[in-house]
């Protein structure tokens, strides 16, 4: 059972082709790693699965559960069970990390929550989420808020870029909560280490995905630069 199917997406932002024919599914309950050079389209691809104003697909259909979204609306969305932690994580002015933590929570509590981020409970619950924290920190706390809420999707947007970037160690940690949760997760990474503990793994290039499989597989031909789809010319470039 896929609880995520993307069919056939085309988007284009400012007359540029971003997204084009893109096909993917994610299974229900299995950590999937996204592997693309920077400005491949993966934030892009998250925002439309996420339902962000502004990233409607000029064509193609996105199932969520069975059920087609397309025309869901981002709370609508996250009602159905999709959540996402972004590449740049959100500030809530005026919002204390133990409220944010609560907000909408099914499964842990805001302290179990934060130890599974690598952050000492007592030293964060009364801070408020705004610009006070780093960017590292920010990045735990949203994850934290995604354990929290245990949805049937979770798209984790590069969690472990930034300066004081988690850990391996605890981005592995947060997957095996999630996946143990039940949750299904998008990953978004360019860390082999990270990928290989994925389920499955696919590689997005030219605005589709060019090939799914064995995550140690794709990592491999990731970083071979072996491409179907662009052979070499977008795969090769030096930017990620
Ligand atoms: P990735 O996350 O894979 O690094 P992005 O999805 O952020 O890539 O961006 C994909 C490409 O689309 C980039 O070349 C980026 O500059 C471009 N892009 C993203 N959003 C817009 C936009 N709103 N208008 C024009 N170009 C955009
Ligand atoms: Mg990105």
């Amino acid at each position: 059972m896929d609880v995520l199917e993307l069919c056939d997406i085309y988007y284009a932002a400012t007359g540029r082709e971003i997204l084009a024919g893109l096909s993917l599914s994610i299974r229900a309950g299995e950590v999937h790693a996204l592997l693309g050079t920077n400005g491949t389209g993966k934030s892009t691809l998250a925002s439309m699965i996420m339902g962000c104003h502004g990233y409607q697909p000029a064509s193609g259909e996105i199932f969520f559960d069975g059920t087609l979204i397309n025309n869901l609306k981002i709370h609508e969305r996250a009602r159905l069970g999709l959540c996402m932690a972004w590449q740049e994580p959100a500030r809530f002015e005026g919002l204390r990390v133990r409220d944010y933590l609560k907000l909408g929570a099914v499964a842990e509590e805001p302290e179990s929550a934060l130890q599974l981020v690598g952050l000492e409970p007592f030293r964060y619950l009364d801070r408020m989420v705004d610009r006070s924290l780093s960017g590292g920190e920010r990045k735990r706390i949203e994850l934290a808020s995604v354990l929290a809420l245990r949805p049937k999707l979770a798209i984790l947007d590069e969690p472990d870029s930034g300066i004081d970037m988690l850990s391996t160690d605890d981005i592995i940690r947060v997957l095996d909560r999630l996946r143990s949760g039940g949750s299904a997760v998008l990953l978004i990474t360019h860390r082999d280490e990270i990928c290989a503990a994925a389920d499955r793994a696919s590689q997005i290039c030219g605005g589709r995905i060019v090939s799914t499989g064995r995550p140690d597989e794709i990592a491999a031909a990731f970083k071979n630069r072996k491409c179907i789809s662009c052979d070499g010319e977008v795969c090769n470039d030096d930017r990620i």
